[in-house]
């Protein structure tokens, strides 16, 4: 019910705000939330932002007590909508160690309840596809890529190779990135299967000190096709859920060559999407979806009938203040 007034009162883009709960060892802080109910969220702000208080208004705010099954119910109806047809984008935006990697795919010590939403987003699609098994025939693919410097990157081989990927718009196949493997899914444990194969290739080139993965885009693509059993048409739906690089801010002076060419992919790239989506909302009749790679693969899921949620994630510390504000403010722009 809150999804279709939502809908109504947004068109199809949503924002979601989450707050990670302390880390352990770390409990004595004193958060720097100080109040959120339903879609309100009040920071306290210290003097640097005109000390007091600073509320901020999206479509849910999850506070740190939210479970993923409460997080994952909420954004079930728009999962399901790719089995009628539609595309989604889901994004996890926020600075690192903010809970974005946790949101979509869960923890390190992954069990059952804890599972992320790329995992029960899947395992719902398949519940679904069973219950309309007398009316629809679907299947189901899934293609796992990451974006790491402007270079596309195919998170699901297996020999380890690193080919560079390109992107073509083409929307006979609704297949933007050809070349990356396709795999057929039907199973929660295929998809488990997949999904470790992916992370362990996006682990690839990082080290203890250097976490490739806070530095590039991941993507889970899920490509449904379903046909309708009496009149034999074919619905196409496609969602892609991204888990974005780290959106903080690199201090220009202490960083140089790799990480500072990095911090520059990532900044263009944020805010491109920033740019689409703040146009989108506006309803801008121009979406500059050319100036990212990241924009440019997503273009045909992003506006038209296609429906979107910018889900933010922030920390409770007081020393993240600055990243949680301007996390906050990009959110704002968007919603
Ligand atoms: P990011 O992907 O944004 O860098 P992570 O998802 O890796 O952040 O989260 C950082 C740490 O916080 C991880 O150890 C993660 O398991 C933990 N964490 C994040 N969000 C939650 C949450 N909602 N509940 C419990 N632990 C969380
Ligand atoms: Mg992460």
């Amino acid at each position: 019910k809150l999804y279709n007034q939502v809908q109504d009162l947004k068109g199809s883009i949503r924002v979601y705000c989450r707050v990670r709960p302390f880390l352990s060892g770390r409990s004595s802080y004193l958060s720097t939330v100080d109040y959120m109910e339903e879609g309100n969220i009040t920071i306290n702000t210290p003097s640097k932002y005109g000390k007091g208080r600073k509320s901020f208004t999206f479509n849910k705010v999850f506070g740190q007590s939210a479970t993923q099954a409460e997080v994952f119910s909420d954004m079930q109806p728009l999962i399901r909508s790719v089995l009628d047809g539609y595309n989604v984008c889901i994004f996890a935006y926020g600075q690192t160690g903010s809970g974005k990697t946790y949101t979509m795919a869960g923890p390190r010590d992954l069990t059952e309840k804890n599972q992320g939403v790329n995992y029960r987003a899947l395992g719902d699609l398949f519940l679904l596809a069973e219950q309309r098994k007398d009316t629809f025939r679907y299947d189901v693919a899934v293609q796992m890529i990451e974006i790491y410097n402007e270079q596309v990157r195919d998170l699901l081989v297996s020999d380890g190779s690193n080919k560079r990927l390109e992107i073509r718009n083409s929307s006979q196949t609704g297949l933007n990135v050809p070349d990356a493997n396709l795999v057929p899914v039907s199973s929660t444990s295929d998809v488990i299967d997949l999904m470790n194969l992916g992370h362990r290739n996006r682990a690839v080139g990082a080290t203890a000190l250097n976490d490739r993965s806070s530095r590039s885009h991941s993507c889970l693509t899920v490509h449904a096709q379903g046909r309708d059993l009496t009149s034999g048409s074919i619905l196409r739906g496609c969602m892609h859920l991204v888990d974005l690089a780290g959106s903080e801010r690199v201090d220009k002076s202490e960083v140089t060559g790799d990480r500072l060419k990095e911090a520059q992919h990532i900044n263009k790239s944020l805010s491109a999407l920033g740019d689409v989506i703040a146009s989108l909302a506006q309803k801008n009749p121009h979406v500059p979806y050319r100036n990212s790679k990241l924009t440019q693969l997503l273009q045909d899921s992003l506006g038209g009938q296609a429906k979107t949620l910018m889900f933010v994630h922030i920390s409770p510390e007081p020393d993240a203040i600055g990243e949680t504000m301007s996390t906050l403010k990009f959110a704002e722009r968007v919603a």
